[in-house]
């Protein structure tokens, strides 16, 4: 890690221009990491400047050899591993494990991405004689991303990736909790031969950098992901000057188990849905629907794995990390007192980890029973490793239950019965829809919300649709 972050721009580390800096805490120690440029409307405007140079070159480049770089980019990554996942994993607090994973599907997008180059084709119209109509696929320009905090690598490439192969250029602004990895990934792949200004990197606060983003009248398009709150601020900027956004905002989503499920898949499944990453995944399983019958059984089981779960700093061989930020672990201790007032009982965890010392936002793994569908931690995401389980009786009820939140980002379902796989999967209110997994779906499967999880959608050939606008062209033909 370096001693003081800055800028990335134009290919070259640079000084804030009012030479404003921050510090960035680390989760497992609240000791201080390291500081880290804070970006100002100035270099929001100085990074989209220079993108904007940089978008007619790249542009002209041609999708073959974007691809060729975006592979040589791929193949940078991958030489990087290690560093870059130990450096995610302490920006974040999360295992290396699982920071390394991440690597290695950012890497994976870039290749994903390289492999779609030559998808971007049109349409030819049968028009009436005399005219010749096709459409092709343009670049926006330069595109703005912003990233939150949980797996900064993977959301800022599943955005840069499809953004940079369809010929335009990008800006991200990564979360002023978790700005290193984002930094070092704009400097890999400048060195594995990115054009300077194509992918430039900007840290600082949502209220300053983010907003300067959005509002920047060179940036076309931009790509959200974070809180609902953000997103609604975000969008009635993006509103206001008529420019296209993507929303990947959080969610409540329901695992829901029948009393036919392979149980010994499913429960640590359902465990693995909510607990990984210390519960700060958008997509996590946060609400359990189990059939009654099961509940009791499925309980145990979770309470079981949530004892052998090592929760502390994951340098030294703990299994779960810290929560990422200060913010976060009071908002989920407070959460787990709004359980208890609630009338929920608390089968495991409930707050601190026996022996977790003073320092750090450790949180034991939670599992909260007797909720209810109306209680506020059965509707408002917690993001932390707490579990609402609430028991059904039928399938329409469960239906009912999974479908009551004000978020659709993803859901499960738990059956052997593959009829009523189907009809749940058509009935499920969700973006993502797994059927006896969680977190499935690699590179290639469209990820995104319906409700207020958000619109638009990130990864797949479906994403690279949204970094490019459609242009007619009708041509007279002469006889
Ligand atoms: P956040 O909204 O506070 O911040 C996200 C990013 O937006 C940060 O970079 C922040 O600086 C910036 N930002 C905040 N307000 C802004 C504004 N007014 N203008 C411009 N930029 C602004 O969210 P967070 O706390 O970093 O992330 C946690 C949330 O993100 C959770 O709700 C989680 O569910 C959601 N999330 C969603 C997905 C997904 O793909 N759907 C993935 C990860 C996280």
């Amino acid at each position: 890690m370096k001693q003081q972050y800055q800028h990335f721009i134009h290919g070259q580390w640079r000084a804030p221009s009012d030479g404003r800096y921050f510090d960035k805490t680390d989760p497992a120690t609240e000791e201080n990491l390291t500081s880290v440029a804070r970006g100002s409307a100035a270099d929001i405007d100085a990074a989209v400047r220079d993108s904007q140079a940089a978008f007619p070159s790249w542009r002209a480049l041609g999708v073959t050899r974007r691809a060729e770089i975006m592979r040589q980019v791929a193949a940078a990554i991958r030489a990087e591993t290690e560093s870059l996942a130990a450096l995610q994993a302490r920006e974040t607090g999360k295992a290396l494990a699982r920071s390394r994973n991440d690597v290695v599907v950012t890497a994976r997008y870039f290749d994903y991405y390289a492999d779609l180059a030559h998808s971007l084709g049109g349409e030819t119209l049968v028009g009436d004689p005399g005219s010749h109509t096709y459409t092709v696929r343009e670049p926006y320009g330069v595109c703005g991303n912003i990233v939150p905090w949980n797996s900064p690598l993977q959301q800022a490439s599943r955005g840069i990736a499809p953004a940079l192969i369809a010929g335009n250029t990008t800006v991200v602004k990564p979360s002023e909790e978790t700005p290193f990895s984002c930094l070092e990934l704009a400097r890999i792949a400048s060195e594995a031969g990115l054009p300077p200004g194509v992918l430039n990197v900007v840290p600082g606060f949502g209220a300053e950098a983010g907003a300067a983003l959005v509002a920047h009248p060179l940036v076309r398009k931009v790509t959200f992901t974070g809180s609902v709150r953000g997103g609604r601020q975000v969008g009635a900027m993006a509103a206001e000057r008529i420019i296209p956004l993507s929303l990947e905002l959080g969610g409540k989503s329901a695992n829901v188990v029948f009393d036919d499920a392979d149980l010994e898949a499913a429960i640590p499944a359902a465990y693995g849905a909510i607990m990984g990453n210390a519960g700060q995944i958008c997509s996590a399983g946060s609400r359990l629907l189990v059939q009654r019958g099961i509940h009791d059984r499925f309980v145990a089981g979770l309470a079981e794995l949530a004892a052998q779960e090592k929760v502390g700093d994951t340098r030294y061989g703990a299994t779960m990390g810290p929560l990422t930020t200060r913010d976060q672990y009071g908002r989920v201790l407070s959460y787990l007192d709004i359980a208890r007032d609630e009338g929920a009982r608390i089968a495991c965890g409930g707050g601190r980890p026996e022996g977790a010392g003073p320092k750090g936002w450790f949180i034991a793994p939670t599992v909260l029973i007797e909720v209810r569908p109306d209680m506020r931690v059965a509707r408002e995401e917690i993001f932390g490793p707490v579990l609402s389980v609430i028991a059904f009786d039928d399938e329409a009820e469960a239906v009912e239950i999974a479908n009551g939140t004000e978020y659709g980002l993803a859901a499960a379902v738990w059956t052997r019965d593959v009829n009523r796989a189907l009809r749940m999967a058509g009935a499920l209110e969700a973006g993502q829809v797994y059927v006896n997994n969680y977190h499935g779906g690699g590179v290639d499967a469209p990820f995104g919300g319906f409700k207020n999880s958000g619109y638009g959608r990130e990864k797949g050939a479906e994403a690279l649709h949204h970094y490019t606008q459609i242009k007619t062209v009708v041509m007279r033909v002469s006889s």
